[in-house]
C-alpha cells in the first residue's frame, strides 16, 4: 500500500483536481489523502471567529462567498447531469449545516466542526470526480478511525485497529479517499491535528498500515539545500535522514512541519517530497539512511533576539543555568541556542513577547544584555565528531561574518551560527559557493 498526500495548492483548483486524480488514478493500490482546497481552511476559520464575537452577518458573508466558489467548481469539474445534480445536493447539505451554526450557542466545540468541513467537500468532490470517471475508489471517513487519547496525542493503537478493519471490509479497491488534519478526541467529539496536520494525517495512516511510502505532492520539487529567494543556484536535496529533516523543517524550511514525520520515523517507512507540477522530477527522499555527504543543506531562522547574563555567582555554584531556564519557562519562552562560559550564558529566543518582564526577572541574577535582530544560520549534514575537521569547514566558510555564538555538538547532524540578520544574505550565499558549489562536488 502507498500513502499519497495532497496539500491545499494541489487541490486548489478544478484543474488541479483533475491532473491529481491522472496521478492517482493508475491501478496501483493506495490510500489518498487530501487538504482543504487552498484558502477553504481560512475562510472556515473566519466564519468561526466571527460566530465567536456573535458577528452572525459576517459569517453569513464568508459562507455564502464559499458557496458560490464550490457551486462553480461543481460546473466545472462534472460531466454528467447525474453527477452535478448530486453533488449540487451535497453541497447544499453542506452550507445548509453550516449556516446551522450561526444559530444557538457557538464555542470552540462548534468550532472544530465548521474548520474542518474544507476536508469534507475536497474529498467529496475528488471522490465523485473518480466515480463519476468509474475509478475503482472508496471513501475512507477520517473521522471512523483517525483519533487522539487523553493526551491529545494520536493513538496510534486505536488507528491502526479501526483502519485495518475499515480495509478488510472493503479489500479490493485501488484508491481509498480520506480527509487530512480531521479527528476525533478521546471523547469522541470533532477535533483536528493542528493547522497544516494533514501531512501528519499521511503520516500516522502510513504507519498504521505499514505502507511502503508516504508521498507527500506539493508544488516544489522537493526541499532545496539553501533558500531560493536569497542564493541563485539552489539545489533539491534528493535524499535526507529524517533527523535531517527535522532540523531542517525547524530552522525554516517549511514543507513539512517538524513533527510529522515521526510515526514514519518509528515505522521505518521513506517519506517522499513530490511536485505535482512535476511529476517525474526526482523530489526528496527522507529515510532513516544517512548519506555520508558532507553537508546537504543550510537553513536560516529569523527573528531571533540573544540574552546574555553574566554573572560572578556562575563560577563554581550549582542550579544557576537552572535557574535561567526556568525564567524563560515561567514566561513561557522557549529557547533555540545555548552557550555557555564560567561566568556566563547566552541564550537566543524567537519570540520577544515577554522580553521586559524575563529581563527584569534576570536581572536579579546578574548583568543583562540582548542583541536584537539576529537570525540563525543552520547546517545540516553529516556532523558526527568523530569525523575531525567538519566543525572547521564550517567556520572557515563563515570567517568573514561576524558570529555572535556557535552551537555544535547538540546533535550529529547540526551546527549552527547565530548572527546579524543583515548579514544574512551574504552568509547563505557563502555557505552556499564554500560547501555545495566547491565542497560537495
Ligand atoms: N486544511 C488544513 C489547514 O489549512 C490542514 C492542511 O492543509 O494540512 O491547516
Ligand atoms: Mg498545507
Amino acid at each position: 500500500m502507498k500513502v499519497l498526500k495532497f496539500g491545499g495548492t494541489s487541490v486548489g483548483t478544478t484543474q488541479r483536481m483533475k491532473d491529481v486524480v491522472k496521478l492517482i488514478d493508475n491501478g496501483e493500490k493506495k490510500i489518498v489523502v487530501l487538504s482543504a482546497m487552498s484558502g477553504t481552511t481560512n475562510a472556515l476559520y473566519e466564519v468561526a471567529g466571527y460566530l465567536l464575537k456573535k458577528n452572525t452577518v459576517g459569517a453569513h458573508e464568508t459562507i455564502s462567498a464559499l458557496e458560490k466558489k464550490y457551486y462553480k467548481h461543481i460546473d466545472e469539474l462534472f460531466t454528467t447531469e447525474k453527477y452535478k445534480n448530486l453533488m449540487s445536493e451535497f453541497m447544499k447539505k453542506e452550507f445548509d449545516y453550516l449556516r446551522s451554526f450561526t444559530k444557538g450557542v457557538f464555542t470552540s466545540f462548534e468550532e472544530k466542526i465548521i474548520v474542518g468541513q474544507g476536508e469534507i467537500l475536497s474529498t467529496n468532490m475528488v471522490y465523485n470526480y473518480l466515480c463519476e470517471k468509474n475509478a475503482n475508489v472508496s471513501m475512507l471517513p477520517a473521522l471512523d478511525f483517525m483519533r487522539t487519547d487523553r493526551n491529545g496525542e494520536p493513538d496510534s493503537i486505536y488507528i491502526r485497529e479501526k483502519l485495518t478493519t475499515l480495509l478488510k471490509a472493503d479489500p479490493d479497491r485501488d484508491i481509498y479517499i480520506t480527509q487530512g488534519f480531521i479527528c476525533r478526541n478521546v471523547y469522541g467529539e470533532i477535533d483536528n491535528l493542528q493547522r497544516g496536520g494533514s501531512d501528519y494525517t499521511a503520516s500516522l495512516i502510513g504507519a498504521a498500515c505499514d505502507a511502503e511510502v508516504i508521498q507527500i505532492w506539493t508544488d516544489i520539487d522537493g526541499m532545496h539545500n539553501n533558500d531560493p529567494r536569497i542564493v541563485d543556484i539552489t539545489e533539491p536535496i534528493h535524499h535526507l535522514s529524517f533527523e535531517e529533516a527535522s532540523e531542517l523543517a525547524y530552522f525554516g524550511a517549511k514543507i513539512l512541519h517538524p513533527t510529522c514525520v515521526q510515526p514514519a520515523k518509528y515505522a521505518n517507512i521513506p517519506v517522499m517530497i513530490l511536485n505535482t507540477m512535476d511529476p517525474t522530477a526526482q523530489g526528496t527522499t527522507i529515510s532513516n539512511k544517512t548519506e555520508h555527504k558532507l553537508f546537504k543543506a543550510v537553513a536560516a531562522k529569523d527573528n531571533i533576539t540573544v540574552v546574555n547574563i553574566v554573572s560572578s555567582r556562575m563560577l563554581l555554584a550549582y542550579g544557576f543555568l537552572r535557574k535561567v531556564f526556568e525564567i524563560f519557562e515561567s514566561f513561557k519562552t522557549s529557547i533555540d541556542m545555548v552557550t555557555t562560559s564560567e561566568v556566563g550564558v547566552s541564550v537566543s529566543i524567537d519570540n520577544d513577547t515577554n522580553l521586559d518582564a524575563i529581563l527584569s526577572e534576570l536581572k536579579k541574577f546578574g548583568t543583562v544584555r540582548i542583541d536584537k535582530n539576529m537570525c540563525i544560520i543552520c547546517l545540516v549534514g553529516d556532523l558526527d565528531w568523530e569525523n575531525e575537521g567538519r566543525e572547521a569547514i564550517a567556520t572557515e566558510a563563515m570567517k568573514d561574518i561576524p558570529v555572535r555564538m556557535i552551537s555544535y555538538g547538540g546533535s550529529n547532524h547540526n551546527i549552527s551560527f547565530l548572527i546579524r540578520a543583515d548579514d544574512k544574505p551574504r552568509a547563505l550565499q557563502v555557505l552556499n559557493e564554500k560547501l555545495f558549489l566547491i565542497q560537495n562536488k
